[in-house]
């Protein structure tokens, strides 16, 4: 078969050059240059072209993977083949000070026979094991492609599963179709939250100065960061949403003062939702980065009342690292940074990189919606690449034009990176590193790129092809 393509395509370079003509014209869309006067963003939240290799994960990645994954003490059941369940295994590093269920990973495994004859009672016996051999606090249902096209009723069988063991049994619609990409499914999980768990508990006691942080997963500890600086503060953290959280806490938070939406590209519509139904107004905050920790701190203080506090906090936390940020931004003044990640971080991270002195010369989004561009133009230079549903051989042509001295971007470009010689950086689950937010995080980011900008010999990455040619 393979063969023949070959020599299909040796006979055909027209044919060839025709097809590659046609997705490079489709592909131009999807990037624009900052230019003052110029359209601010590029054609966005379209499907990626077959064919073409895409870094973007589906709805049902967004669902799992993102949003509900990380509440520690739900068991996340998927409803599909083994294979939708390999990339949600403890892959996103999402912490949690009890990550038992944060560790495994539950599936019905559908053979052919299932997919013939239906899945719901392997579904249904599988929730009953599950909540019988490891009592989760409640436990949630993920339907993927297969499901959804054979037509299994999980709703049905979450209730029935419900009323014989006596927990929550939450069915999850996230079959990977529903969207072009993991933002549809991070809407899906919002939704299904606000029906099945939101407000369905009341709390046990409730202060004026308790907030939920909206929006944040606690990759890399993130999340006891906030709750550190929080803290300082003056306020109480009553429920991350949904980093090392718990399920009764996601249950009983809608009595809050304020919710902090902090990712404002996958969670927004939940704190929407909130608002709408329990009055608790919202306010977009970034702790990434020192202007943007500074400025979140003081509007958050101001709504508290807490304004001394909040200067006295920022203080004592931008001295203790002056120093330290003057040696790095010596060392990083001028360096090239080209950055690619999921929606909202793709805006968040061009101030803190330049806070340490780098200049972002290309960011982009897997899933970024008109709104996330919209920001990066505003704190981009001109100048700036940004490129939507970005794939390697985009990369390639990036790191060839901009020259970038290190690649910060998540893991699946890392290969690319690197056999360009670029130093890379993961920003998407940080191996081993972080926090990355507010003013220590800031440090510790400095350390990362450090690290991966002094590897002695950058060669030690370029293929084999590359340094010896091609004999
Ligand atoms: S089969 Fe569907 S749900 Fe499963 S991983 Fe693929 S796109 Fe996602």
């Amino acid at each position: 078969m393979d063969h023949e393509q070959d020599t299909f395509c040796e006979k055909e370079p027209i044919a060839k050059d025709r097809i590659k003509q046609k997705v490079l014209k489709r592909r131009d869309e999807h990037s624009i240059v900052k230019i003052p006067g110029e359209p601010r963003t590029p054609k966005e939240t379209v499907p990626s072209i077959p064919g073409v290799m895409t870094s973007r994960g589906c709805a049902f990645a967004g669902a799992r993977g993102v949003v509900f994954g990380p509440i520690t003490d739900v068991a996340n059941i998927v409803h599909g083949p083994i294979g939708c369940s390999y990339y949600t295994w403890d892959q996103r590093r999402n912490l949690g000070t009890d990550s038992h269920f944060l560790k495994l990973c539950f599936s019905t495994d559908l053979k052919e026979k299932d997919i013939i004859f239906g899945g719901e009672k392997k579904l249904f016996s599988t929730i009953v094991q599950v909540a019988e051999k490891f009592h989760p606090a409640a436990v949630a249902v993920y339907a993927t492609c297969p499901v959804g096209l054979i037509g299994d009723d999980i709703d049905a069988v979450c209730k029935k599963a419900q009323e014989k063991i006596g927990i929550p049994v939450i069915p999850v619609h996230s079959e990977g179709f529903r969207g072009v990409n993991q933002s549809d499914g991070h809407k899906i999980a919002c939704d299904t939250i606000a029906k099945y768990i939101t407000g369905t508990v009341e709390p046990d006691s409730i202060t004026d100065y308790d907030v939920n942080i909206v929006g944040e997963y606690n990759i890399g500890g993130e999340g006891w960061e906030f709750k550190r600086l929080f803290k300082k503060l003056g306020l109480r953290v009553y429920a991350v949403w949904t980093g090392d959280s718990k399920y009764r806490e996601l249950a009983s938070c809608h009595r809050v003062k304020l919710n902090l939406i902090h990712c404002q590209r996958s969670i927004t519509s939940l704190a929407e939702d909130m608002m709408a139904n329990y009055g608790i107004p919202i306010m977009n905050i970034s702790m990434f980065g020192i202007e943007q920790s500074m400025d979140s701190l003081r509007r958050i203080a101001a709504f508290f009342g807490l304004e001394e506090r909040a200067e006295q906090l920022i203080k004592e936390e931008f001295d203790g690292i002056r120093s330290e940020l003057e040696q790095y931004r010596s060392i990083f003044k001028g360096k090239r940074i080209v950055m690619y990640i999921g929606g909202a971080r793709s805006w968040h991270f061009i101030k803190m990189f330049a806070d340490l002195g780098l200049e972002v010369v290309s960011t982009g989004s897997e899933f970024g919606h008109g709104d996330d561009y919209e920001k990066m133009w505003l704190r981009a230079k001109d100048g700036t690449k940004f490129i939507d549903d970005m794939n390697h051989y985009e990369l390639h042509e990036i790191v060839s034009k901009y020259k970038p001295d290190i690649v910060a971007s998540g893991i699946k470009e890392m290969f690319t990176a690197r056999s360009r010689g670029v130093p890379y950086l993961n920003i998407h689950s940080y191996t081993g590193a972080g926090p990355f937010i507010g003013f220590r995080g800031l440090m510790n980011l400095a350390k990362e790129i450090e690290k991966a900008m002094s590897i002695e010999d950058p060669a030690i990455n370029v293929p084999v092809w590359d340094t010896e040619g091609t004999k």
